[in-house]
Parts: C-alpha cells; structure tokens; sequence
C-alpha cells in the first residue's frame, strides 16, 4: 500500500512512500506524515493513497516507508486542498509548499542538521595534532564550536558575523573534524496548558486553618472558573509548597487546563463600538450586496469608493448579516493596513466571533486563533495575505481590503496573489466576494469595466466631507528662488508652521526609496556595500551603524574607506532620520515622531506610535508608507510627501499605478474629521500625468490614460507575464542555468509569445546570490502555462537545475 506524497521542497514533483497496512486504512488525502528524505525527516501531505503503485512511478525497490501519520485527523479540508491544487498550479509552486502555508506556522515537523566539533577537531584547533594545517577560515569555525559544543548552521553563521563557504564545511566534514547529525526541530507549538486550582468539595467547612490556607479558600468561594496559580500567587503572595499542601489535604484541586493565547489582549482600547445609520449611498451599496449574497452563488464585486467613504462601515453590516444567518466571512487586509485599531473595531462590533491571523501575532496566539476557527468557534476571520487559507468551513463571504495592495503577492515560494486566490477560493464556495478600493487595480478596473465583476461605487465622503486640496510643489522653482535643494521646500514648511499654530496635527510621508543614506568616499567615489549583496550599506547616524536592508548584514561605521583607505568618508544619513532631525531644528517646540521600520520594530511599538498620534500627544508623524494606510486621525489637516519623483523612475511598468494609489491614499489620510484638509507633493517633474490625475482626485482619468499605455506596450492586462528569477552563489553555474532555460523557452515558444532577457536583475546580487532574469508576455495565459511546463520538464532531462529557477506568475514587481 503506497502514499502519493507532497513535500514542502521547492521542487514541483511528488513522491511515493509505503504505508503499513493499520495506518493506511484511517489516512485521509491532505494529512500530514512524517517521511524520511534524503537523510532527513521532513512533514509531508498525502495527496493519494494507492493500493498498487501507478504506472510511472519509482520501482518498488527504491520505495521507503514513512515514519507515522502525524494527525488523527486531516487538518486540512477537501475544499482547501482544491485550492491548494489551484494555487499550485496556477503559480508553478511546490503543492507541499502551498500546503504548508494552509497551517498555522509551528505544526510543521522539520529535521535540521546540526554540527558538533570531534575530538580530532579539538586537537587540531588546539595544536596537538602536528599533522594537521588550518587555514584561517577554518580555523575560526572550529574555535565557534570549540566554545559552544552544540549548533546548527544558522547559530554559527551569526556569530561568525558571515555566512561559512560550502567547502570549507565540507573540508572539516571529510577531515572529521567536525560531524553532522539529524535532529528533530523541537521547536513546534502546542496547545499552551497552565496550572489551575479550583475548591474541593465541603473545603469551606474545614476548620484550623492557617491564615494563607484561609485566604485561598475564601479567593476561590468568590469566583466561579478555575482560577490560575500564577494568579493566587500575584494576589495573595501565596507559596506553592501551601497550595501542594493543601491539594494533599483535599482542600483544593490542582490541575492543567488548556488556555486560549488571545491576541487581543495587550491592545489597547482606543475604539469604542458605535453603531452609525448607514448614508443614503452606503444604504444602495448594501441593498446590492445583500441581494447578490442571497444568489448564494460566485459574484466578484468591485467598490470603488474614494478615501473616507465608509466602506469599513459596508463590510461591517454584510458581516453582520451574514453572523445573523450563521455563515462565516473572510476580511482580508494589507499588512500595514492590519493595525491593532482596526482589530478592536471589528471585535468591537462583532464580538468574540471574530478571529485574527497576521504576521505580528506570536506563533502560539496563531495557532490557538486558527484552532479556534477549524472547530467553528470563530465565524469571522480577519487577516493579512495567508489568512485567504484560513479554516472557515461554511464560508460565503470574502472581502479584500485595498485590494490593489502589492503586498498581497507573496515574494517566496509559494509566489499566490492572495486576491486572486481569494476569487478562486470565491468560486469554490459560491461565495460573495468583496474587492474594495479607492484605487483599484488596473487589471481589476478594466475587468470590472468588461463586466467580469460587478461594479459598485461609493463616489463621495460620509457627510459630504470634501476630498482634500492636493497641490504640487514644484521644487524647480524652489531651488531657483532660494538657491539651495533643500528637504522640506519653503512652501511645505510655512504649511506645517500653520497647522503648528493652530494646534492641528501633520502628516508626512517619506518615499524610502531615494532617501535611504549611505557612505561614499570622496577620494576614490565608492559607495561601501554589503559583502552579501551588490547593495549600498545604509548608515544609521543613532545606532552608529551600517546596516543592509536586504540581509539584515550590519557592521560598525568605519574610520578609513574600505577601498582605498582614505578617511574623507561622507555620511549620507537615512532618510527618515535625517528628515526627522531637520524638522527638529525647523520647528523646536514641535511633538515630532517618526514611523518607519526601524522604530516599529519591537512589539507593539508600532500600535504605540499611532495610538500617541491618535491621542494628540504628537504634533507631526513622520514615516515610510506605513503612514498610509487605513489610519482615521481626524485632526490632521496637512499631508506633505516629500518627493514623488523615485518612485515615477522606477524600471518597473507599474510604477505609475503604484505612485498614483500611494500619493491618493496618502492624500486620503487629509481632513477625514470636522477640518478641511490640505496635501502638498514636491517634485521636480510636475508635469508628468500621474500627479495631475492625483490633483484631481481623477481615478477614471488615469486609468484611461495609463490603459492605452499598457495595450500599447503590451503589458497586462492585455497580457499574461511571467517573470523568470535564476539565483545562485556560484556565478558561472547561474549563468549556464539561465541560458538553457532561454534556450529551452525559444524552442517552445510560439509566435505570440515574446522573451525579454535574459538580463542580470536591477538587484543583482542578493544574500551572496547572483541574480539573471526573464520576462515572458504572452497574449493567451494558456500558451504561457503550456510553454512554461514543457521547458520545464524538458529541462530536467538536460541537467536543468529547477531548484534556482524561480517562477513568478502576474508579478507585481520586477525587481
Ligand atoms: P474608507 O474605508 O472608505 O476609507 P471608513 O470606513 O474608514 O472609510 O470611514 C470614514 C469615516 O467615516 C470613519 O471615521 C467612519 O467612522 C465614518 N463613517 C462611516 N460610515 C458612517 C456613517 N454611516 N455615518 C457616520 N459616519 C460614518
Ligand atoms: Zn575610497
Ligand atoms: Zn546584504
């Protein structure tokens, strides 16, 4: 009896493993098993059970067995494997990667390995094997382990401060100084237990009791639940030798109970619930949407409604309606659009039906949140990207918020749309599906406009606030006036010394890209980069660092240049620092904070930040695009962005749709309260046609103007693309992978079909990778996909390496 089995390997192949006969009768498609490969133990799901092996097929011979079944039940439904299926092949990603992503991180059982030093390495290291020559490099491994005796690769790798060449590893391997073993990853999360005490019965009536027995028992007369230790001892100063003495004498119980991680916790509450009578145009939207979730059956919609128009207020009635009849709903949201705010509004409102799955969340509240959702105690599920897997068992709505947001493609394998999924997921269910923006998509407008969805708008703001006033600040007359380039033009500061004035608070967004700092040399010009990535280190000027944003790589500012050794060192310093510390000096009286991915990094800081703004504790908020998202802060009355330039210059078609949804929903953070709002964009190119269509909040009128340039160009919608990634440490061998994969497309590639590349990628050289890339347009996406498989499977039989080549279907970047 044989299993078809999926792993979470980056290859799209199945593999096959006995099964005896007792587990093979219970074991259900899409249950997780432990399986030998290679040397390792990895997690894996059946995809078939067979009673003899199928036709094409290894030999029996090679077949192993798999070490157990890992669960007593599948834990992953028939419904949610279809979708896994579709996600696999529709992205070309491993289905035992896609899998992996429909479970909570955490249950997933790995082997890792792990490198001990030998005693003939102690006695190299030390010198007492004459014999033996070290070079440098090996040498400082063996010290690593000599000091600590027990390590995987990812330990010693940061402590060494870099990442150990492959063959000095193996030289210490073969040389047996060093020796690898296979360990199960422990690091799996449970159900989290604690300890609990509750009364025995006729305890009350128990006599000579000493002063602390006394008091315990009177704590648990008053409360009706178990009550934790941790919480008697905080209380009542109680020891746990009294408690273990008094469970002797059968005072009281003491046992473990199971609790639930809440993540709602530590938020604080800074939303009240308010029910609101819904507007006249929230009133049609809604009749609309009821009506189609009645069809019970697939209905894509778009609502197109500006900033501030109350769609939040929309999914919150659907959702309620839906509470009422007993189905479940799925809200999905950009990751910075997740903030805890928005969290306790939808609990607010909904109560304890809601779920919540996002990155910030630890691994242990995920999984009890995603346990609490399989056994149907959660009937709403709000989450970021992954969250479109989430365990919903009679699902019949689905709303993606800012539904143009980029951040719902995910960059790794599995590379899923998660809007896209969410549609599909739509039609597997017969589901309602929600895609809301105030900037849609460009290919979502256009099928809206083709009929494909349904198309629903919300043209106003609530109370018929109006859209703010955006004006461009043209820094070309700025510089010719005040004679110097400046951060913050003449224009932009006099409007945030009014708002100052006035005591209403400010906005300011500061476009990362451009205004990251870094070193240059002034004798010899170069720029000092990160020895992983082909990427300039960004200076730091408050930790006195220089840091790579790519691999997380830092090292301590230098005196002297690395290159030529001269000590005329410049320091640029990073954008928002830098800005931060002008706006200081310009305005000392000012509450001044900033929000990027450096301050937000610790937990909860993030919430902190806004929750201070919100407050008005702070005067100016200052930040990265984290800023822009689905924050109500009615007192803020002046947006500024500092330069819409980088962003129009990017080498990627899309950047002309993204610098439009950011400066829009930038501009929509303005006058959402009582006070008219104001936005002020600096640049150099005001005539480009971008930032005329945001100065007229004229959505319809970019999207004209930016279709005719995509059919021009041959871009989608009007096209499928896929962008072929080729990454490895060994620069010949990315080579030769690169070009027999462009050999292998030309060969199969129809007429329609257009091959742009292969070129080395605008980033290339990332985490010591070398990067090449490929861009393939086609006008029918099944062409794409046919072309796609047969190179593929053509290449493995000429040695093409398919771990190194990365598939990325409708990117959303191209980088
Ligand atoms: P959007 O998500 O479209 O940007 P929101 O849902 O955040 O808009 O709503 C904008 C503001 O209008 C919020 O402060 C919200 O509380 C308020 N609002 C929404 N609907 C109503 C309503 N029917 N009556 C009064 N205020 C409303
Ligand atoms: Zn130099
Ligand atoms: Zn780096």
């Amino acid at each position: 009896m044989f299993l078809e089995v999926a792993l979470p390997l980056p290859l799209r192949q199945t593999f096959y493993y006995r099964c005896p006969p007792f587990e093979f009768r219970r074991v259900q498609t899409g249950q997780r098993v432990l399986v030998p490969f290679r040397n390792r133990k990895l997690t894996g799901y059946v995809i078939h059970q067979y009673d003899e092996l199928p036709l094409g097929s290894p030999n029996e011979g090679s077949i192993r067995e798999i070490f157990c079944v890992l669960d007593g039940e599948s834990l992953i439904s028939p419904e949610i494997f279809r979708l896994a299926g579709w996600v696999s092949d529709y992205y070309f990603a491993s289905l035992g990667d896609v899998l992996k992503c429909c479970l909570p991180t955490g249950v997933n059982l790995r082997s890792k390995n792990r490198f001990s030093i030998t005693e003939a390495g102690l006695a190299a290291l030390s010198g007492r094997d004459s014999s033996a020559s070290l070079l440098p490099a090996e040498r400082a491994v063996l010290a690593v382990f000599s000091e600590k005796p027990n390590f995987d690769l990812r330990q010693v790798v940061s402590l060494a401060g870099a990442a150990i060449p492959e063959n000095t590893l193996r030289k210490l391997l073969s040389n047996g100084w060093l020796r690898s073993e296979q360990v199960l990853d422990r690091k799996v999360v449970s159900a989290k237990e604690q300890l609990v005490i509750s009364l025995e019965n006729g305890a009350a009536t128990k006599t000579n009791l000493t002063e602390s027995q006394a008091s315990v028992i009177r704590f648990l007369e008053k409360s009706k639940w178990p009550v934790p230790v941790s919480t008697l001892h905080r209380e009542l100063l109680v020891s746990y030798s009294t408690l273990r003495s008094m469970a002797r004498k059968r005072m009281v119980h003491l046992y473990k109970n199971r609790v639930q991680r809440d993540p709602f916790e530590d938020v604080n509450h800074f939303a009240e619930h308010v029910v609101r009578e819904l507007t006249l145009e929230q009133k049609q939207v809604f009749g609309e949407l009821d009506q189609s979730v009645r069809a019970s059956h697939f209905v894509p919609v778009l609502l197109h409604g500006v900033t501030g128009s109350g769609k939040t207020e929309i999914y919150l009635s659907i959702i309620e309606c839906m509470l009422r009849e007993q189905k479940d709903s799925l809200v999905l949201m950009p990751e910075i659009g997740l903030t805890p705010r928005v969290a306790q509004e939808f609990r607010a409102r909904l109560g304890h039906d809601v779920a919540i799955l996002h990155s910030g969340l630890s691994d242990g509240e995920r999984f009890d949140e995603w346990w609490r959702i399989k056994r149907g105690d959660a009937k709403v599920v709000i989450g970021t990207r992954s969250a479109v897997f989430a365990p919903l068992q009679n699902l019949k709505l689905i709303v993606v918020d800012e539904e143009h947001d980029p951040s719902y493609k995910q960059q790794e394998s599995p590379r899923y749309h998660a809007r896209d999924t969410a549609l599909m997921r739509g039609k597997l269910t017969n589901s309602l599906v929600i895609l809301g923006s105030a900037t849609p998509a460009i290919e979502t407008f256009y099928n809206a406009r083709k009929g494909k969805y349904k198309y629903l708008s919300l043209p106003s703001r609530v109370n018929s606030r109006p859209l703010p006033a955006v004006r461009l600040v043209d820094m070309r007359m700025d510089f010719t006036e005040s004679r110097k380039r400046s951060v913050f033009s003449r224009d932009l500061s006099q409007a945030i010394q009014e708002r100052l004035s006035r005591g209403e608070q400010i906005l300011i967004l500061l476009n990362r890209r451009g205004f990251s700092g870094f070193v240059t040399c002034r004798s010899c010009g170069q720029n000092i980069r990160c020895r992983n990535c082909s990427i300039s280190l960004s200076y730091h000027k408050k930790r006195n660092v220089l840091l790579c944003h790519y691999c997380g790589y830092a090292q301590k500012t230098p005196k002297l240049c690395p290159h030529c050794g001269s000590e005329y060192l410049h320091y640029l310093r990073e954008g928002t620092e830098k800005a931060e510390a002008l706006l200081a000096r310009m305005f000392p009286a000012a509450r001044i904070s900033r929000l990027d991915r450096d301050s937000a990094g610790k937990k909860n800081a993030h919430a902190q930040i806004l929750s201070q703004f919100q407050k008005q504790q702070v005067d100016i908020l200052l930040g990265t695009q984290m800023i822009s998202k689905g924050h109500d802060f009615p007192n803020v009355t002046l947006v500024g962005i500092l330069s819409a330039d980088h962003s129009l210059a990017f080498p990627d078609f899309h950047c002309a749709e993204r610098t439009f949804q950011l400066l829009s929903q930038m501009s929509g953070r303005a006058g959402r309260g009582e006070l008219a709002g104001e936005v002020l964009i600096q640049t150099f190119y005001p005539e480009h046609y971008c930032l005329k269509f945001v100065t007229l909040h004229d959505f319809t009128g970019f999207y004209e103007k930016e279709i005719r340039f995509r059919q021009f160009m041959h871009y989608p919608p009007f096209t499928a693309l896929a962008n072929i990634l080729v990454r490895d440490k060994n620069l010949e061998s990315a080579v030769r992978t690169i070009n027999l994969f462009n050999d292998l497309l030309r060969e199969y590639a129809s007429s329609d079909i257009k091959i742009l590349g292969p070129t080395l990628s605008p980033l290339a050289k990332i985490k010591l990778e070398h990067r090449f890339q490929m861009l393939i347009k086609s006008k029918s996406r099944r062409q794409l996909k046919e072309v796609l498989k047969k190179s593929l499977l053509a290449g493995t039989q000429r040695g093409l390496e398919l771990r190194k080549v990365h598939i990325d279907i409708d990117p959303v970047t191209l980088m």
